[in-house]
């Protein structure tokens, strides 16, 4: 992204103090965060990316496919707590691509390629990948990308300069730094334990089987370990040492089944390496 576009929206975080929604507590981790911008904010960015994916990509036709996926969502969905639930509009969409990938819109809509539903063997692997996506959405980890991108950014531009930009501008280049943040930033290695973590509390809620998790992965070693891996994997690593954090949490989450109601993941728990 061009370096003029970054200086436009940091100016424009500087300039509106309504963007700054500093040092949130992080959902269900109950840890402190940086979010600079609000939930509106965020529910608007990935409409916007929502509209431009759908614009040019094709979604899988085969009905029997489709409804599969989206009964599966349907059920994570509902058994997330009220507040989760009715905080974002929860899609999900089939992509007629070959690749074994997903992704998730801080809107809640959640993609996933045909190439990954064919992958996985039940139903059960299915809905840890889903569960995994909404975890990201839940813990605002693409709002958390942009803030931390935006401060190391920020730091540079007050030196520099400090020329207010029109509104509009503002709007425009937020959107467009969402989606390629987004987009282009991978998950940090502790947004990813955190989102393992709460994926199985989702997959837990829902009355699936939070082993599938070790079989899924236990497939994305063998299969993809030793060679270029798919895009998911480039921000999801299929190490041996991902597949053992794994099935420590499940062996905790089973024996903890009061932190799966509760929906909120205890300190031990998230020290858990
Ligand atoms: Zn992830």
């Amino acid at each position: 992204m061009a370096g003029k576009k970054w200086r436009f929206l940091l100016a424009a975080l500087v300039a509106a103090p309504a963007f700054l929604v500093s040092c949130a507590q992080k959902p269900v981790v109950g840890e402190p965060t940086l979010v600079l911008i609000s939930h509106s904010q965020e529910v608007r960015l990935g409409d916007e990316a929502a509209k431009e994916i759908l614009k040019t990509e094709r979604l899988v036709e085969d009905p029997e496919l489709v409804k599969r996926v989206e009964t599966i969502f349907e059920r994570l969905v509902q058994s997330l707590p009220p507040e989760y639930k009715s905080a974002y509009k929860w899609r999900v969409f089939v992509l007629d691509k070959p690749e074994v990938n997903a992704f998730a819109l801080p809107n809640g809509n959640i993609f996933v390629y045909k190439g990954l539903v064919d992958f996985v063997e039940s139903d059960d692997e299915l809905a840890v990948v889903l569960g995994h996506e909404m975890a990201h959405v839940i813990l605002r980890h693409a709002a958390e990308k942009i803030s931390y991108a935006t401060l190391a950014e920020l730091t540079g531009y007050l030196l520099l300069s400090r020329i207010p930009p029109s509104q509009q501008r503002i709007a425009a280049d937020l959107y467009a730094l969402g989606v390629n943040v987004a987009f282009l930033l991978p998950y940090s290695r502790k947004q990813e334990k955190e989102a393992d973590i709460v994926g199985l509390l989702i997959v837990m809620r829902a009355g699936y089987d939070p082993e599938a998790a070790v079989s899924l992965w236990e497939k994305m070693l063998q299969k993809f370990g030793s060679q270029e891996p798919p895009e998911w994997l480039s921000t999801h690593p299929a190490s041996k040492r991902r597949l053992e954090y794994v099935k420590k949490v499940v062996q905790y989450l089973k024996e903890h089944p009061e932190v799966v109601k509760q929906f909120k993941i205890p300190k031990e728990l998230l020290e858990l390496e």
